[in-house]
């Protein structure tokens, strides 16, 4: 088919022929309506203005479709490890466990002097009581000094999608809404044979 269409082109296929026969006379005219072309151009029925508009992304020219990282939910879960609650995950409590003070032997009185039986103050290292402070790190039972205990499931927004739908260029229109028309190659017109004469270019008239 061909792709431009010059129908203003005037070709006077045989002129006027007469054909006679026994009874009634039959003449052989150009076409009036494609003055002898054998065609006629008519808008085509298949597109609009040698568009078609895509139906498979409905004129958008994006396609919305399900994520399937989050299964169009919007929000994926992942289980992480949970932090102790009994020692928040520091592992160990720092607790005093307190020793005799070396100062006193662990009497609280120290005397000045070398007398015997003399005055006894109180010592002044651990302020009578004998005992100092002794702070130790003790493991949390809990955790078992791992800084864990069991698991918990954290609901995230998945990052992969927009509330569960993924928007991509439609493939069928490359983004456009709109392909060219396969039948006009987008010329909005095509060629087809003149309906007046069938594509023979003549038409045949009764003479009296
Ligand atoms: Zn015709
Ligand atoms: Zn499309
Ligand atoms: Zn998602
Ligand atoms: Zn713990
Ligand atoms: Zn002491
Ligand atoms: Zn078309």
């Amino acid at each position: 088919m061909k792709k431009t269409v010059s129908f203003i082109m005037t070709v006077f296929v045989g002129g006027l022929l007469s054909i006679t026969n026994s009874a009634v006379a039959q003449k052989k005219v150009t076409c009036p309506e494609c003055h002898g072309s054998k065609k006629s151009v008519e808008q085509c029925s298949e597109c609009r203005k040698g568009a078609v508009y895509c139906t498979t992304c409905n004129y958008t020219g994006k396609i919305r479709t399900r994520c399937s990282s989050c299964n169009g939910s919007g929000y994926t879960s992942r289980t992480v490890k949970k932090t102790c609650p009994d020692c928040n995950g520091q592992r160990f409590f720092r607790k005093d466990s307190p020793v005799k003070c070396s100062d006193c032997g662990g009497s609280g009185k120290v005397s000045l002097g070398r007398t015997v039986g003399g005055h006894a103050y109180n010592c002044r290292r651990c302020g009578g009581s004998g005992q100092v402070n002794n702070y130790i790190n003790v493991a949390c039972r809990t955790c078992g000094a791992s800084g864990y205990s069991g698991t918990e499931t954290i609901r995230e927004k998945c990052n992969n999608c927009d509330n569960g739908y993924v928007v991509t260029q439609c493939s069928k229109c490359n983004g456009t809404g709109a392909y060219m028309c396969t039948r006009c190659k987008g010329y909005e017109y095509i060629s087809v044979d003149c309906r007046r004469c069938r594509g023979e270019g003549v038409i045949y008239v009764y003479s009296e």
